[in-house]
């Protein structure tokens, strides 16, 4: 049933010559029986048996196993021949030290696609370890070891058990043990020992093969009916050879060497004689195919996966880690202004993306602050907004406002320096939104209701509506707080008694309550450096919020422009950077335009104040000398306040100075015409409010193209930061692809090392006729979950760190950013798409990994595994 036919095995190895192991040999052997193979050390016994149990290639010859030929043989057919066929028994047992006693020998079933606990349990009775099944290997001594490994040999139901030296590492006594019951079963299996023991030998051999410098050298049978007996026979005392002697022989040779008729002591040597070359007959034996059962190969995996566990977390967060920082840089590549600006407002509620037609000009006192005046919003930008593509709501907000002070107005001429520049309050305003009562009501409104101090909403077509800040603004200027709310309503003056405009109500915004904390800080008389104030977050937090909606005034009446132009409600038209002749006309408090009250002035003529046109003239004229002044005409050029440079008059006139006025104050007085074409520039659309949040990309985008310039801290840092990103979005691409490389690197080297660091497992398992697909599951599995534990620790690590970083972010881009404002807002946004696209890739990633292992499982020899451990 096994033959071995001119089988030669020569190793190659790189440093040394050729080794010829096997030389030709050639031997059959019956169905059951025990062969000793014996010979010097380096003889080839090993080699052989390594051959006959499919663990080593052959390079020359042919081995047959029950008509089955090993030239015939696939990859696939060696794990199954060793699988089902052969018992293998190593001389350092070979047993998994993970796997219990039972699971030791159950894995020889498992491979085999079967299990039977009453098997295991006979198995283990029959190597007298009942009840061992719960132990683990380290737990047992060297000869409960071996028996285990021929109970691992034995479950499988083998056609050949081969053990090699198998009682090389154990005592006399636990030889005996395991040599006794390998005879049993040699009763009815074919039992290939090696074994270099002549005395076990001619114990227990029913067949001795002897090789010699890889060739068999003899052949020996044991003879059937041999004597063993002590005897005389013709005077010849006979001694068998080998023999140990019992008392009774003692005493045997004792009386015949007595009786002194023993001529001649002879060696009997004849127990063993030499193989008759016998064709044993062959009943060819389909080799049964084999593969692991899933419930066992997943307790393996368990096993595997639960003895790397440590490695697999430290290698799941080290990816992780890259993970987190490559999500880092992609959110920042893909940083959207638009989407971190809606956030933003959203969070601080506020309801409106604001944009303003501003120029900005430096301004030492206010530091990074936007410094900037009004410009008109042109019809063709107005178009340009509109054809965005943005549907919700777009309110003009006009230059238009009530003055705080005398001195203070807020037109178009004047800095947009709403501020809180020396206490909480205001000193100018911002203008007038013209907009709906809705847009109120979901600003301020509460239980449905815009609450109000006092008024109502459409009082006056041409008032407007305050809010409390407003309102407690011009207490605080004014110094009247005492008189209340009401006082303030219906026609408004200013401090000189000249009629300003009409309030229509107050607004309750509670403003005083959210910040508390603000106006005990900001409390007057202390004055903040406003360098100072740009660093200061709790002050940038707010900003936004005083600017664009507590420091303005709103009308709900669609035709407020008109309306309230017509009525004329303000007197007074401060013009900004006068020009006259060429001279820029600079005195302590601004001049100004104004009407007289009876209407004689025609056109372009004009009357001026005397003190004004001696300062411009240098003249000194008096009350009474004013009657000899000569008309004559004047160059009046007006510039916007801002326009330090002067490069762009906004109105240029040739005056007649009709007379000199009595009065000595700053005033021009002018025909009504003028009047109203300068009143004009007050109601100049400079500002959109926008607010409808989740459309205002595009908004934002027109924005940032016309170079509009939001009074908001909170888009100027994100203009900020967008800038940065812009200039380092190639450096951080370049970061990405290489912590993409770098989180590659990571799993693949677990994979590689996963299986380097069970090499001996994996080759034990397939010495035992495992499967090199079945195993890579084992460790496609161990990578999957390094995958799934890099993408839990990504998702966490990420969500913890964000904040972290975006702390670092801002701190760093208000370092770098010495001109801008950066306020601390959430820049970094966690950003579920990208972390499911790295998810997804670092799943690709695993899934390429564990190809890894495929290529190296199929490299590992079982052979040696079994060599490297000798
Ligand atoms: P034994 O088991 O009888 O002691 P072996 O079968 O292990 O001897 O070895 C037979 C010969 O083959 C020895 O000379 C040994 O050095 C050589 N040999 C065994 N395995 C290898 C190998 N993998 N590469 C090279 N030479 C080998
Ligand atoms: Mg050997």
């Amino acid at each position: 049933m096994l033959e071995v036919k001119n089988l030669t095995k020569v190793y190659k190895s790189k440093h040394r010559k050729k080794v010829k192991a096997l030389d030709n040999v050639n031997f059959s052997l019956p169905g059951h029986g025990m062969v000793f193979i014996i010979g010097k050390s380096g003889s080839g016994k090993s080699t052989l048996l390594n051959m006959l149990g499919g663990l080593d290639e052959i390079t020359e010859g042919e081995i047959v196993v029950n008509g089955n030929r090993f030239s015939t043989f696939s990859h696939e057919d060696y794990a199954n021949y060793r699988n089902t066929c052969v018992g293998f028994i190593f001389q350092d047992f070979h047993l998994l030290d993970d796997l219990t006693v039972g699971e030791n020998v159950a894995l020889s079933l498992d491979l085999q696609h079967s299990s039977n606990k009453k098997k295991i349990a006979e198995a283990l009775k029959r190597v007298d370890l009942e009840g061992y099944e719960k132990r683990y290997p380290v737990e047992l001594s060297g000869g409960q070891k071996q028996r285990v490994a021929i109970a691992r040999a034995l479950v499988k139901d083998p056609t050949v058990i081969l053990a090699d030296e198998p009682t090389g590492n154990l005592d006399s006594k636990t030889t005996g043990q395991v040599l006794d019951l390998l005879k049993e079963i040699s009763e009815t299996k074919l039992v290939l020992i090696v074994s270099h023991n002549l005395n076990d030998a001619d114990k227990y051999a029913d067949r001795i093969l002897e090789l010699s410098d890889g060739k068999v050298i003899s052949d020996l049978s044991r003879r059937e009916n041999y004597n063993e007996k002590v005897a005389v026979e013709n005077g010849v005392l006979k001694i068998p050879y080998l023999k140990k002697f019992s008392l009774a022989d003692k005493l045997t040779i004792m009386t015949e060497l007595e009786r002194k008729k023993v001529r001649m002591i002879e060696q009997r040597d004849d127990k063993f004689v030499p193989t008759p070359k016998i064709k044993y007959l062959e009943r060819p034996k389909r080799i049964k195919k084999s593969g692991i059962k899933a419930s066992r190969l997943l307790s393996l995996t368990g096993k595997f996966v639960k003895s790397s566990l440590v490695r697999s977390i430290f290698s799941g967060f080290m990816a992780a880690c890259i993970i987190v920082i490559l999500a880092l840089s992609q959110i920042i590549v893909t940083f959207d202004p638009a989407n971190v600006i809606k956030e933003e407002l959203l969070s601080a509620n506020q309801s409106v993306l604001a944009l303003q037609n501003n120029e900005v000009y430096e301004d030492e006192l206010d530091g990074k602050l936007n410094t900037s005046t009004f410009v008109e919003i042109e019809e063709g930008d107005m178009e340009a907004f509109r054809n965005t593509g943005y549907e919700g709501g777009m309110y003009e907000i006009i230059s238009y406002s009530l003055s705080l002070s005398t001195y203070y107005t807020a037109n178009q001429q004047q800095t947009a320096k709403t501020n809180i520049r020396g206490s909480f309050y205001l000193k100018e305003t911002l203008g007038t939104l013209i907009t709906t009562e809705e847009f109120l009501l979901q600003k301020f409104g509460a239980d449905g209701e815009i609450p109000l101090l006092c008024g109502t909403l459409d009082a006056h077509p041409g008032g407007v509506i305050i809010t409390d800040y407003f309102a407690d603004s011009i207490f605080k200027l004014r110094g009247n707080a005492d008189r209340g709310y009401e006082y303030l309503l219906g026609e408004f003056k200013d401090t000189s008694g000249h009629k300003e405009g009409y309030i229509n109500a107050i607004i309750d915004t509670n403003y005083k309550e959210r910040y508390k904390e603000l106006l005990e800080l900001y409390k007057l008389p202390t004055l903040p450096d406003y360098s100072e104030l740009s660093k200061d977050q709790a002050f940038l937090a707010a900003y936004d919020e005083i600017v664009q909606y507590l420091g303005i005034g709103y009308s709900i009446n669609p035709n407020f422009k008109e309306d309230c132009q017509a009525e004329s409600l303000k007197n007074f038209v401060y013009p900004g950077r006068v020009v006259v002749n060429g001279i820029e006309v600079t005195t302590s408090s601004k001049p100004y335009f104004t009407r007289p009250s009876s209407s004689k002035l025609k056109g372009n003529e004009i009357i001026m104040g005397y003190s004004l046109y001696n300062h411009i003239f240098r003249t000194s004229y008096g009350t009474e000398s004013v009657k000899t002044f000569q008309p004559h005409t004047i160059q009046l050029t007006a510039y916007r306040r801002a326009d330090e440079m002067r490069t762009k008059p906004i109105r240029t006139y040739t005056f007649t100075v009709k007379e000199l006025s009595k009065t000595g104050s700053n005033v021009f007085y002018c025909s009504e015409e003028i009047f109203k074409e300068l009143r004009s520039d007050e109601f100049i659309t400079y500002g959109l409010y926008f607010d409808q949040l989740d459309d205002i990309s595009s908004v934002y985008e027109t924005g940032t193209r016309l170079g509009y310039v939001p009074n908001s801290v909170t888009v100027q840092s994100t203009a900020t930061m967008s800038r940065a990103v812009s200039v380092f979005s190639d450096f951080f691409f370049l970061i990405s692809l290489v912590l993409y490389v770098a989180c590659a690197s990571v799993l693949v080297n677990f994979g590689v090392k996963a299986v380097r660091g069970k090499t001996y497992e994996i080759g034990v398992i397939k010495a035992l006729g495992g499967k090199s697909k079945d195993l890579s599951f084992i460790f496609t599995v161990e990578i999957l979950i390094v995958g799934v534990l890099t993408c839990v620790f990504s998702w966490v690590g990420l969500y913890l760190f964000i904040g972290v970083a975006n702390d670092v972010l801002v701190a760093s881009l208000s370092e770098l950013a010495t001109t801008h404002v950066v306020k601390d807002m959430n820049f970094l946004v966690f950003n579920p798409a990208i972390m499911t696209a790295n998810s997804v890739g670092v799943f690709a990633l695993t899934l390429v990994s564990s190809f890894i292992p495929m290529l190296t499982l199929k490299n590992i020899k079982p052979i040696n595994i079994i060599k490297a451990k000798e």
